[in-house]
């Protein structure tokens, strides 16, 4: 008899499925989103609304995608579609990095030495092309699997005509206002990659140099020694870790405000730091060494800036004499205090070389040899030189000691060798002079937001601190730099004429015009050189350095596509915390130097990818983690919810382990969602608009005010792009709806009439919820959220003007909820009085359980609750009926008692004493109706309103 119950029970019904098989049924899902064309159709939806502009930084077409790539994209997702969900008009034109040396350097590699001798320069750019067009297919089909939106069609590529002709636009700005200049500086130069090398692709690495102390013969003894009684000749002692750059010794700086004495050793005479002897003597293994000291017994001391001027003779290029002079650059933590200066192989020596006037040399040529200038070792690879030298030195008896040292040096970004320092001629952005220091530093002060806001300090310092920009390389696959050079004087040829023609010449057949066509061909007919007259130019060999074509982004997209609705500056710029170093300072610097504004209005930045334990993925760890394989294990929605739960700004871990504890979460959602479609199959929008704040019970109301406070928290946490908050509210949210409002509501669901206001009540309640839900999810968990808005109850699903995807839905609104929500500080009531409900409930809850484990009871539908709270709480609880608390408990009968000396509440649990109706599992006095005597008054009711008969069983 009680089975056939079952059946008058409205339990829930939906197609919605309890496994989502993401990885089945999300390509389905893009297939369906391509024929809606979904992206265009959020533009079109949103073409009045205001503008946001994420303008998209782009990868390096040059594999497959990796986790960090997916991590970027999907986050530029959140705010692209948490944007277009609240009205805003967002364009997203997805870009990739096509040049550069890299994708060179795979080509050469697969063709070859000698096919690659035999390949000329536009066949060899052709085939960088074709390499460079597959990985930005293959990028591309991996960024859309993870449910990007974005012009997928119609990306911006740093090879295409269009784009190159606005790296000459910025490169004329600059240029005529004198901010690029050609100059000899020491520059990270790798001589197997064969290019100068920008700060952005120099990695750090340890590496064994040896440290060598050396003497070099002054040409005076200093008077005041020589007053001391100090005799014979007279050395400066320096110290350096690279020995192979002695040939380019000019000079030798000292501390200025140091003290410098002459330590006579071994019957050698050598001035140094008063500071480090005692380091250097036990390096040395001077035993029995002394300071050369006045009558006093004191030693004699000189400031370093007192010894300016002094001359020696050069170390390697004996027929050269070196200066002594100083510079702040000297510390006193290692070393003698004197350093080895070689203007042409550092940058601190190359600044201080300036300040005094001191020779440049440059031994070195491109292969890393040695060329005629370094005297004796001339044709020596700088790689073996360290050791021939420092023999040399042993045999003319001038090395002091020596020893190894670890320390970090300079690696080049792609072979990953260590590089050198050395002075060549290359194209430079000029810092200082035009102060764009100056101007990038207030931007980046007062008119760039940054996400997070310490990143301010981070760029910040790098520019302050960053020397001139060398934008020279001496490579094919790249934009060339736009001027012209003098065949008869060599004097450089660039005015804003030829700029234009350049420009135009690029924009119509793109860069490789540069290598195929004459200039005369393109040139104005009466170009010619300033200095001499003549007419014959020949186009630069070097191309632009990677970092500045991605670094003009902002024009050749920004502006050039703004018919598109792409606007300059763009509102935001989201790369990885390397890019301050590369992207977000590159595009800094090019759109100051021409425009005097910076490119974006803010900036956000996300941390590197790492496993479990912190450490970086690599192939050799065998911790990557594959965004395709999690989407294939997995589904993309998981990978997604990953990155919406973790604080993006610092470095994020990612592994096995953790995608299957998101997963869980994910399962928590999706059965949320199943719970609420379930039990809306028969939703009815007529009995639903009929059903007013008044019918809700106050759980029902709680529940509303509950979720328009989780619409304003998610809503506040979006637009400050705090996911991981929108993730943990959105979470929170449901787990709460699943152990209380769930739980509660079961009973009204299931048992009551299908049409009873207590029921449609809470039907309401999940409507709303799952309106909010359904669309504040969405920028995270876009595959779910579209299918949960195909799954809404059939009324719903065929409103004539309901949107077709969710995506097209917009923003949940307070407004919007039905009934219509009280005032705000009437919902801070209701939350705050369920506050105290609701701990009051966790007690009985508890007490509950209790009463089960103790066997008292089976189920709490068959206890009776006494439950004992200090006076002021009972007051508060006692403005709901004794049923509001039956249902909240889920109990046969409750009683409150107010006990003073309580401070909080507690709870006993008594078998009930009523019947267990064989309809609901409640505990009441049975005898319900005339018609259904066996089951309790509600079920009674319930039963005749769906016209049900026993006896028609
Ligand atoms: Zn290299
Ligand atoms: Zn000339
Ligand atoms: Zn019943």
């Amino acid at each position: 008899m009680a089975n056939s119950y079952k059946e008058t029970m409205n339990l829930p019904q939906t197609d919605f499925a309890m496994r989502g098989n993401l990885p089945a049924n999300e390509p389905k899902r893009l297939e369906k989103w391509a024929e809606e064309d979904i992206y265009h159709r959020v533009l079109e939806k949103n073409k009045d609304g205001k503008p946001f502009v994420l303008h998209d930084g782009p990868p390096y077409a040059n594999g497959p995608i990796h986790i960090g790539h997916a991590f970027n994209k999907i986050l530029k997702d959140f705010v692209v579609k948490s944007h277009a969900q609240r009205g805003y008009f967002t364009p997203y034109i997805p870009g990739w990095d096509c040049h550069g040396q890299p994708i060179e350097h795979m080509v050469e590699k697969t063709l070859g030495p000698e096919k690659m001798a035999a390949t000329s320069q536009p066949e060899l750019r052709k085939l960088c092309r074709d390499w460079a067009t597959k990985y930005v297919n293959v990028q591309r089909d991996g960024f859309k699997r993870l449910g990007v939106n974005a012009e997928w069609d119609k990306p911006y590529l740093t090879y295409l005509p269009d784009f190159e002709s606005g790296n000459v636009e910025i490169f004329k700005e600059m240029y005529l206002k004198g901010s690029v200049y050609r100059g000899r500086k020491p520059i990270h130069w790798c001589k197997r990659c064969h290019t100068a090398l920008a700060e952005a692709e120099i990695e750090y690495g340890d590496e064994v140099s040896p440290s060598i102390f050396v003497r070099f013969k002054m040409d005076l003894m200093p008077g005041v020694f020589e007053a001391a009684g100090a005799e014979g000749d007279a050395y400066v002692l320096i110290w350096t870790t690279t020995p192979w750059t002695l040939p380019a010794n000019t000079a030798v700086s000292l501390a200025p405000e140091a003290d410098y004495v002459m330590v006579v050793a071994d019957g050698v005479n050598m001035i140094m730091a008063r500071e480090l002897v005692e380091q250097v003597a036990e390096v040395a293994g001077w035993e029995g060494y002394r300071l050369v000291a006045n009558a006093q017994g004191e030693p004699v001391t000189l400031k370093g800036k007192q010894m300016c001027g002094l001359t020696y003779t050069c170390p390697v290029r004996q027929d050269l004499k070196g200066t002594i002079i100083y510079g702040d650059h000297v510390t006193l933590d290692t070393g003698t205090g004197c350093v080895h200066t070689a203007p042409g192989h550092g940058q601190d020596d190359y600044l201080v070389g300036i300040e005094f006037d001191v020779p440049l040399l440059m031994p070195v040529d491109d292969n890393g040899c040695f060329t005629d200038e370094a005297g004796r070792f001339a044709g020596l690879d700088v790689d073996a030189a360290n050791p021939v030298i420092i023999e040399w030195l042993r045999e003319q008896g001038t090395l002091v000691a020596k020893q190894e040292i670890n320390h970090s040096y300079p690696h080049c970004w792609r072979c990953h060798e260590p590089v050198i320092f050395r002075a060549t001629d290359q194209w430079f952005v000029s810092m200082d002079k035009n102060s764009l220091r100056e101007d990038a530093l207030r931007a980046i002060s007062s008119e760039v937001t940054w996400i997070p806001e310490w990143a301010k300090n981070r760029i910040g310092s790098m520019v302050a601190d960053r020397p001139d920009w060398c934008i020279s390389r001496q490579r094919s696959w790249g934009v060339p730099i736009p001027v012209f050079k003098c065949a008869k004087c060599g004097e450089t040829v660039a005015t804003a004429e030829t700029f234009d023609a350049v420009i135009e010449l690029f924009r119509t057949e793109g860069a490789d015009a540069w290598f195929t066509r004459e200039p005369r061909e393109y040139l104005p007919k009466n170009t010619k050189c300033a200095r001499c007259g003549g007419t014959e130019l020949v186009p630069e060999k070097d191309i632009l350095d990677v970092w500045w074509e991605s670094g003009v982004t902002h024009t050749s997209v920004c502006k050039h596509r703004a018919a598109e609705g792409l606007t300059f500056p763009a509102d935001m710029y989201l790369e990885g915390s390397d890019q301050h170093r590369g992207w977000f300072q590159s595009s800094l610097l090019t759109s100051m130097g021409a425009y005097g504004v910076p490119p974006y209005k803010s900036v956000m930045h996300c941390g590197f990818t790492v496993d479990e334990q912190g450490r970086k993925m690599s192939k050799s760890l065998g911790n990557g983690i594959d965004p395709a394989a999690v989407c294939d294990k997995y589904g993309a929605d998981v990978l997604r919810l990953w990155v919406a739960s973790v604080d993006y700004s610092q470095d994020v871990s990612i592994s096995d382990g953790i995608l299957k504890q998101v997963s869980d979460a994910y399962r928590r959602f999706r059965n949320t969602f199943r719970f609420l479609l379930g039990n809306l199959n028969d939703y009815d929008d007529a009995a639903m608009t009929a059903v007013a704040w008044d019918d809700l019970e106050p759980i029902d109301q709680y529940m509303m005010a509950k979720t328009a406070a989780l619409l304003a928290e998610v809503e506040a946490s979006y637009e400050t792009y705090k996911f991981n908050n929108v993730y943990r509210l959105t979470y929170d949210f449901v787990n709460d709806l699943s152990a209380v409002y769930m739980d509660v509501t079961k009973d009204r669901l299931y048992s009551e009439a299908p049409a009873s206001v207590r029921r449609r009540a809470v039907q309401t309640v999940l409507m709303n919820i799952l309106e909010v839900l359904v669309r504040v999810l969405s920028p995270i968990l876009s595959f779910t959220c579209d299918e949960v808005w195909e799954h809404f109850p059939p009324a719903v699903r065929t409103r004539a003007d309901r949107a077709c995807s969710v995506q097209l839905a917009g923003w949940p609104k307070r407004a919007d909820f039905a009934p219509a929500l009280p005032g705000e500080a009437a919902c801070a009531e209701i939350l705050g009085t369920w506050e105290q409900v609701l701990s009051v409930r966790e007690v009985v809850t508890k007490a509950l359980e209790d009463a089960r484990t103790a066997k008292a009871i089976n189920k709490s539908q068959e206890a009776v609750v006494r439950v004992s709270v200090p006076p002021s709480t009972l007051a508060q609880l006692e403005q709901f009926d004794a049923a509001v608390y039956e249902e909240l408990f889920i109990v046969a009968g409750v009683a409150f008692e107010a006990s003073e000396d309580a401070e909080e509440a507690s709870a006993r649990v008594e078998p009930a004493s009523g019947e267990k109706c064989p309809r609901c599992w409640n505990f009441r006095e049975l005898g319900g109706n005339a018609a259904h005597p066996d089951v309790c008054a509600r079920c009674g009711d319930a039963l005749d309103a769906i016209g049900y008969s026993a006896s028609a069983e």
